[in-house]
């Protein structure tokens, strides 16, 4: 078989099972084309794409502006490594510190390393500023966290599937209930080691948990309080996927006014990645104030790719589009009229429980136990009808479109979901 040949379906999936590790369970579609809202299949389906790469492709599939900056870039100056400067780097530091109002940026590639990044300045930064003895920083996690496949992250997992037999683990962690300001409260109130406190303003792995209201709020004043760094992982949750620009919003440039409800709080250590790219290119980032990105001197941290010249080419169209085509507007506006249309659908059904979420970061929940596979035969289904979505738990289903999606194409997407899921009604 020729490398150039066209695969079939079943031949690509062969292959990737005789020679790829097995470490995905992927649903059984192959695809080789994509452009904004939708991709294709080897034979020539269409679908739209309800999962975006886990929210990296929020600026749809192959923006044009996007690619163009990469390609140029590319024919250009690729990596230089940070042993030298180039002329990239410095005004896309600029250019993403002032649209996420922060002083510093740190560049890294993929979303588990900004978040081991984001662990070491706090670490740094407990000993350094706060005073705390060595080797004794302490970091609060929340349950059911997702933060990446690292060593270190996955030591403070709690889903066995992710730890078991990769131990032994790494210390300084301590887990609490997520959602539950007593249980923070106390923790801090308890320990006077405690660096940090890192959180997804919505569990996006863990099923599309959305917190109160006033969690992050009274979350980021207790943190004040007792001096210890707030930490938000908006790698899923970040640029524009839930309406704002961040889900935390922060001191930002966003021109969405749809900050009434879940007030800004401004992270001390804000990690991003997945779509400050466009899903084009791995680029991630930890930004924060002088006072804490400081601590880092040279030698202390790094990576040969990180804050590459595509990398940064890539970044500043993918933010130039999210901005240009306020991406987050219509995933706050697409958001709202996607729930209300699956609770009209909810009101008489009883295969669903419920649809949860914020912009367009949304959760059905099945009415199966979680190791049942009627979301997983909901997900066939669906792509059979021309949608492709996955089951993040056993029982639960995000859908997440890229946020390019025009209101005609979601209540398209609206009736493929609803017509899909009468078939699975009783
Ligand atoms: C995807 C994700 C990560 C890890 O990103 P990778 O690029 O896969 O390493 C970390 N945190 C959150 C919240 C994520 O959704």
């Amino acid at each position: 078989m020729a490398i150039l040949d066209q695969l079939t379906s079943q031949q690509a999936i062969d292959l990737e099972n005789k020679y790829g590790a097995h470490n995905y369970h992927p649903l059984p579609v192959v695809l080789n084309r994509g452009e904004g809202v939708y991709v294709w299949d080897v034979e020539g389906k269409k679908y739209y794409d309800f999962l975006s790469a886990y929210s990296a492709v929020n600026q749809g599939h192959s923006h044009p502006k996007i690619v163009n900056a990469m390609v140029k870039q590319a024919q250009t100056l690729a990596l230089t490594s940070r042993a030298f400067h180039n002329d990239m780097l410095g005004k896309y530091e600029k250019f993403a510190c002032e649209f996420f109002g922060f002083d510093k940026l740190l560049p890294m590639n993929t979303g588990a390393e900004a978040v081991e990044t984001a662990l070491k300045l706090c670490r740094k930064w407990a000993y350094e500023v706060k005073g705390i003895d060595e080797n004794k920083a302490e970091i609060i996690v929340c349950e059911n966290n997702f933060h990446g496949r690292t060593t270190t992250i996955i030591s403070f997992s709690n889903d066995p599937v992710a730890r078991k037999n990769f131990g032994p683990y790494t210390n300084g962690f301590i887990k609490i209930e997520y959602n539950n300001i007593e249980a923070l409260e106390a923790t801090l109130k308890a320990n006077s080691n405690v660096a940090g406190f890192l959180v997804e303003p919505i569990q996006g792995e863990a099923g599309v948990y959305v917190p109160n209201d006033d969690y992050l709020t009274k979350a980021k004043a207790l943190c004040e309080k007792y001096n210890v760094l707030f930490i938000a992982d908006e790698v899923q949750t970040g640029i524009a996927r839930t309406g704002r620009l961040l889900a935390t919003c922060g001191n930002c440039s966003c021109e969405t006014k749809n900050c009434d409800k879940s007030p800004d709080v401004k992270p001390d250590v804000l990690i991003l990645g997945k779509a400050i790219s466009g899903g084009v290119y791995p680029v991630s980032a930890v930004l924060a104030n002088n006072n804490v990105m400081d601590v880092i001197k040279p030698g202390n941290h790094g990576s040969t790719f990180g804050g590459n010249p595509v990398a940064a080419a890539v970044a500043m169209a993918a933010l130039e589009v999210v901005r240009d085509e306020n991406l987050a507007e219509n995933a706050y506006k697409l958001g709202d009229l996607f729930r209300s249309e699956l609770n009209d659908y909810i009101k008489t059904s009883n295969i669903v429980n419920l649809v949860r979420g914020k912009g367009l970061l949304n959760a059905i929940l099945i009415n199966d136990d979680e190791e049942s596979d009627t979301a997983w035969n909901i997900c066939l289904a669906l792509r059979d009808n021309g949608l492709l979505a996955k089951p993040t738990h056993g029982n639960i289903i995000r859908f997440a479109p890229p946020l390019v999606m025009t209101e005609a194409q979601l209540l398209d997407c609206v009736s493929i979901i609803k017509k899909t899921l009468k078939q699975f009604e009783n």
